[in-house]
């Protein structure tokens, strides 16, 4: 049997005609989509006529979903913690079970679970993904012979599925505000300032090699002392002064109330107050901010996190989505731990727990938009790809040719228009996926639906969770 991830086909120009498509403006007719051989879109223009032999799209076509937050391992376990453990279960007492998990996973296993989570995202509409990756050692946290060893995994496993990389090295160092050794669940994530910025270093090339962007991850402000973050930060900027940073900032109650003892500071303000953030951050799970911080926050560019999913799975609690947005913040979404790996799901998740919240609907609509998945999907875009760092910000000349074709034969679209079809693929179609093509940088990586390597994928990720399973 022909291995089913090889060989990469050589990057050749192309080209789409779509009868509709969504833009980064909105919905356009008879749209000529044209891109060079590195990938990158050269035309997209409306109320074009296809040329003769031009292929036509068979649904709409919308812009691939840049997924800005994700631990790629955490796929193995998604599913088998939700059961009572404690009188009362946490965030914290998931984290536990997470730790467990951590500590036994091998290399190979690594790199089998995140191909198939990258061939389950590239099914489910993400063409990139922002990787937030803090196993860094073995099983004892010593460092492998190659210190990036599960760094290179990573990347192996996103040029195998064919999806997009922003890798972000997470720099952890303490258990708690104020520089508190670390516990042994945390030995594998450990790194000392220069260790990881030698590791940026190393990433630099391979990185290069398929497109990947690098960046940093200060874990958080529990995980990361001042010294370190101000340190790590002077660091990145020698090496790349617009990589992306990312950054877990208020997602529990627990951990704003520590921050208040430790410095009499939120989280947020703290990390407004010390760090210069800018469009260059992403704030990931900026749950739990004051009226100020909203404000704070937005006004500086960064990008919120929001992975509905995950914090709704986590019990974690309601970003305010009316006052983020009234302060003009952006934002993108991710699928985190990867309870769920759906980038309209992300989109159903928020909506609805929004509505919840505030007793409305179509809270996601907004001025440019009435239609609440166009409105949602194009600004989760624009966010998303700001966070990124890299060129994946929709259907327009500059940006990478990742795009999504929805199938419309799916019973849930057939025949509506087509801003239609995006809300019944986010609203009406029954978790089933409503994908018929999905293109990454000018390649199609899934047809009908499938990538081309999910069986193999499949089955090596299933022999891995085996493996890490009986070894409880
Ligand atoms: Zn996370």
């Amino acid at each position: 049997m022909p291995d089913p991830f090889s060989p990469p086909e050589s990057p050749s120009a192309g080209s789409l005609f779509a009868a509709e498509a969504l833009l980064p403006t909105g919905w356009a007719r008879d749209v000529l989509i044209e891109w060079d051989a590195t990938g990158r879109l050269t035309t997209v223009a409306s109320g074009r006529q296809p040329a003769h032999g031009t292929p036509r799209a068979s649904g709409p076509v919308l812009p691939g979903m840049p997924n800005l937050h994700s631990h790629a391992f955490q796929r193995a376990f998604a599913g088998l913690t939700e059961f009572r453990g404690a009188a009362q279960d946490s965030f914290w007492s998931w984290r536990t079970l997470m730790y467990r998990f951590a500590s036994r996973i091998a290399p190979e296993q690594v790199e089998a679970i995140a191909t198939w989570l990258y061939v389950e995202m590239l099914e489910a509409g993400y063409t990139s993904v922002c990787e937030f990756h803090y196993l860094h050692h073995d099983a004892d946290g010593r460092p492998y012979a190659d210190d990036a060893e599960l760094a290179l995994a990573l990347l192996r496993a996103a040029r195998r599925a064919g999806i997009g990389l922003t890798l972000l090295p997470v720099l952890y160092q303490a258990s708690g505000f104020g520089g508190t050794p670390p516990s042994d669940g945390q030995r594998r994530f450990i790194r000392a300032t220069d260790s990881m910025l030698r590791l940026l270093d190393r990433l630099r090339a391979p990185c290069e090699a398929q497109g990947a962007r690098p960046g940093l991850a200060p874990h958080s402000l529990r995980a990361v002392p001042p010294d370190g973050l101000r340190e790590a930060l002077a660091g990145l900027d020698a090496i790349d002064a617009t990589a992306p940073i990312h950054i877990h900032i208020a997602e529990q109650i627990a951990e704003v109330d520590a921050c208040l003892a430790w410095s009499g500071q939120r989280p947020v303000a703290w990390l407004l107050d010390h760090a210069p953030v800018d469009a260059r951050w992403c704030l990931v799970h900026a749950t739990h901010m004051d009226a100020g911080e909203y404000r704070r926050a937005a006004a500086s560019g960064a990008v919120a996190g929001l992975c509905p999913t995950t914090e709704a799975n986590l019990g974690d609690g309601l970003f305010d989505f009316d006052a983020w947005r009234a302060a003009g913040g952006r934002w993108g979404v991710g699928s985190d731990s990867h309870a769920c790996v759906n980038a309209a799901e992300e989109l159903l998740m928020l909506e609805y727990s929004q509505r919840l919240a505030t007793r409305r609907r179509n809270v996601g609509a907004d001025a440019r938009h009435r239609d609440v998945a166009t409105a949602l999907t194009l600004a989760a875009v624009h966010g998303g790809a700001q966070a990124s760092g890299r060129a994946v910000g929709g259907l327009g000349v500059g940006q990478q040719a990742d795009f999504v074709v929805l199938d419309p034969m799916h019973v849930a679209l057939q025949g509506l228009a087509a801003p239609q079809m995006l809300s019944a693929h986010v609203f009406a179609s029954h978790r089933t996926s409503a994908i018929d093509t999905v293109w990454v940088g000018g390649r199609q990586r899934a047809v009908a639906g499938r990538h081309a390597a999910r069986d193999a994928a499949a089955a090596a990720f299933v022999a891995a969770r085996g493996q890490l399973l009986a070894k409880e």
